[in-house]
C-alpha cells in the first residue's frame, strides 16, 4: 500500500495524514505524530502502536512522504524514523536466520556436515583474535617508538 486509506484520519493528532507512515502493524500515522508519542516514553524502548498496543518496530514512510525529501522539515523527519527503524527494527537479524536456516534446510546433511560449520565458527573466532593481535602489536610498537623517541 503507498498511503493510507482514503477519508481515514490520523488517530493521534485526529487530523488529516501529514507525512504518513506505516507501522508494522498496519496502522497509519503522521510521521511527526508517531515520533512524538514515542519522546513521550523511553528512548530506548520502541512504543507501542495507540490503536492496537502492539510494538512499533518499524515505521515505513509512504511513497508520497519520500518523495519530499529535498525539503529540511520532511528529511529531517525521516532521518527521525531512519533512527527508529535502526534501533528497533529485527528485519535484518531475521533476515540472516531466515537465510542461515534456508541454507540448512534445502542442503542435505552430508554437503555442510555440522562439523564444518563448527569449524567456520572456531575459524571466525580465530580471525578476531588475530585482529585483536594485531591491535596489540601496533599499540606495543607504537609505545615502544614512543620511549626511543623520548630516551
Ligand atoms: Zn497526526
Ligand atoms: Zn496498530
Amino acid at each position: 500500500m503507498d498511503g493510507p486509506p482514503e477519508n481515514d484520519f490520523c488517530s493521534i493528532c485526529h487530523g488529516n495524514f501529514h507525512l504518513p507512515s506505516q507501522a508494522n502493524c498496519s496502522h497509519w500515522f503522521c510521521t511527526n505524530c508517531i515520533l512524538q508519542v514515542w519522546n513521550h516514553g523511553p528512548a530506548l524502548q520502541p512504543c507501542k502502536c495507540p490503536l492496537c498496543r502492539r510494538q512499533i518496530t518499524l515505521l515505513i514512510p509512504s511513497e508520497a512522504s519520500s518523495r519530499l525529501r529535498h525539503n529540511a522539515e520532511v528529511s529531517e523527519i525521516l532521518q527521525k524514523v531512519e533512527t527508529y527503524n535502526r534501533l528497533f527494527s529485527e528485519r535484518s537479524n531475521d533476515l540472516v536466520q531466515a537465510v542461515l536456516s534456508t541454507i540448512y534446510v534445502l542442503s542435505p546433511v552430508d554437503i555442510i556436515p555440522e562439523g564444518v560449520l563448527g569449524i567456520i565458527g572456531l575459524l571466525d573466532d580465530l580471525i578476531i583474535l588475530f585482529i585483536c593481535f594485531l591491535h596489540v602489536a601496533a599499540l606495543y610498537r607504537s609505545v615502544l617508538v614512543n620511549r626511543h623517541g623520548g630516551s
